[in-house]
């Protein structure tokens, strides 16, 4: 495990965007050194009693890029590969995020590694109370507000609101997004993600004069951005042909029942053994011919050894990071459109502002009005994206970046360095 936060492949990566990025808009070369590095990381141990009564101590992790635009904002990942590097590549991508979405938020992420799958529901509760209490000031908010990512949920966010609440007083809805409604979520909140992913396919795919009614779409990752996006598609009339998760693939040429493949997934946790569809791997799943793949799993997945065997029109990118530069400049060439993380993923937490909006002034939206006011921002960033892209004839990730940098980068300039 690398103990430097810029030696891990998803940093590199993710500064090589960056830079390619600054380039095209010629930013300011004091404000791109500033932005290639996180402000803060906080590195804690977090013990935990297990119902074994043993205590096995997991290392938790809260990295905070840039509050330049307003608080630090972004997920808790819960996972075996979590790790110094890729947590300050997550936080790195949500300061773009936020910035290219034109929301009043800073970037950062959060994360311990452990394997969520192997926690009883008691020791993830312990887990996620201690990991609160460790990161004590550090969140709050008004300073850093996390919310859900890969096996964190709801109810994880209901605890670290609780746990904070409990250490401050008095109740703290604002402490996180993505909370359950009953104590100040947000409607359309949990399936926000997904939903944005849908919308930004739409787009996409209105680019070439296509519909969604009949276009077949594959979705790698069936958690809960992969099972959004493939539900929200389907009742737009979109061909699933395939799906994933860790247990492998289920294909059916003919398209996919969503609903009922996600009754399924709630009774057996996987969708290996779904009975109306063929099992496919992982790998065959990539690289089956389809209108639009959207990955909404892990980061590199799609990488310089299966860039060339893609059989796609659109990549939506769903998770963040799940495509390597390497593997971005083999599928331009290639003509394949890919709709970046920061742009295609950024309905979670455009609803998770809302969330936040919300709870500050106590009053509540219809899911209507949220859904129709995210899709309103997350179009319009298509929109300028598409702008710069055409403009600057580069790829829509380096137009996404470059967009997302120009809004930080005035910001930056107009605040200026302390003390000067
Ligand atoms: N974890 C999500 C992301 O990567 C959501 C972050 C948030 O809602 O703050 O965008």
């Amino acid at each position: 495990m690398s103990m430097d936060y810029a030696d891990g492949p998803m940093f590199k990566n993710t500064i090589k965007i960056l830079e390619d990025a600054a380039a095209v808009i010629n930013c300011d070369p004091n404000v791109l050194e500033r932005i290639k590095r996180p402000k803060r990381a906080i590195i804690v141990s977090v013990p935990v009693r297990m119902d074994d009564y043993r205590v096995k101590v997991f290392t938790g992790y809260r990295v905070q890029h840039s509050s330049t635009l307003g608080p630090y904002k972004g997920g808790i990942r819960y996972h075996q590969d979590v790790d110094l590097s890729e947590v300050a590549a997550l936080a790195t991508l949500m300061t773009f995020k936020c910035s290219l979405l034109n929301l009043p938020l800073g970037g950062g992420k959060g994360g311990i590694r452990v394997d969520p799958t192997q926690l009883s529901r008691t020791e993830k509760q312990n887990l996620t109370r201690r990991y609160t209490s460790e990161l004590g000031q550090a969140i709050g908010p008004n300073v850093d507000i996390p919310a859900p990512d890969m096996g964190t949920d709801p109810q994880t966010m209901a605890w670290i609101m609780d746990t904070y609440s409990q250490e401050m007083g008095y109740a703290q809805p604002g402490v996180v997004t993505g909370k359950p409604v009953e104590i100040g979520g947000s409607l359309g909140r949990n399936g926000a993600t997904g939903l944005g992913v849908i919308f930004t396919t739409e787009k996409a795919l209105a680019t070439q004069n296509m519909k969604m009614p009949g276009t077949t779409i594959v979705v790698q990752g069936f958690g809960n951005v992969g099972q959004h996006a493939a539900l929200y598609g389907f009742e737009r009339g979109m061909k699933v042909l395939a799906v994933s998760d860790v247990s492998g693939g289920i294909y059916n040429a003919g398209g996919l029942d969503i609903p009922d493949v996600i009754r399924y997934v709630t009774e057996h946790k996987v969708v290996k053994g779904y009975p109306k569809a063929e099992p496919i791997s992982n790998d065959q799943l990539l690289t089956l011919k389809c209108d639009v793949l959207a990955p909404c799993a892990m980061e590199n997945v799609i990488t310089e050894a299966n860039a060339s065997k893609i059989d796609c029109k659109f990549i939506v990118e769903g998770a963040n990071g799940p495509t390597t530069n390497e593997a971005t400049k083999i599928l331009s060439d290639r003509d394949i459109m890919i709709c970046p993380d920061i742009l295609a993923n950024g309905g979670g937490v455009i609803v998770s502002y809302f969330e936040w909006v919300q709870g500050l002034q106590h009053y509540f939206w219809s899911e209507e009005e949220v859904n129709n006011k995210m899709k309103q921002i997350i179009t319009g960033a298509f929109d300028k994206v598409w702008e710069l892209k055409t403009e600057k004839k580069v790829d829509m990730r380096t137009a996404a970046m470059g967009s997302s940098v120009r809004r930080l980068e005035r910001a930056m300039l107009l605040r200026g360095l302390y003390p000067r």
